[in-house]
């Protein structure tokens, strides 16, 4: 422990899903859109500078970062987010 009584900095991630991005990630085939591949899991990590965090309650000053949820096809070497193909698996359904 430092002494000085300054702010704990920690580091925060988040990590937000809109409800039809939470449905597609749960119970959707990830199949890539252009070549129908199966797809890994990938995350991109952006940092957001510092600010306020809180984690379990507790309110810290942080490093925040922001993640977001890829997919990623081998064959094409391509990154989908995961916005973008649920509007593509939405796309499907209405054809
Ligand atoms: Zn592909």
């Amino acid at each position: 422990m430092k002494k000085g009584g300054k702010w704990n900095t920690g580091t925060s991630h988040n990590i937000s899903y809109s409800p039809s991005e939470l449905f597609y990630k749960l119970f959707k085939k990830k199949s890539c859109p252009i070549c129908n591949n199966k797809m890994k899991s990938n995350f991109t990590r952006e940092y957001m500078g510092v600010g306020i965090a809180k984690i379990n309650h507790v309110v810290y000053n942080a490093h925040l970062h922001e993640h977001q949820q890829y997919y990623y096809c081998e064959q094409c070497d391509r990154n989908f987010p995961i916005s973008e193909l649920v509007n593509h698996s939405k796309d499907i359904k209405e054809k």
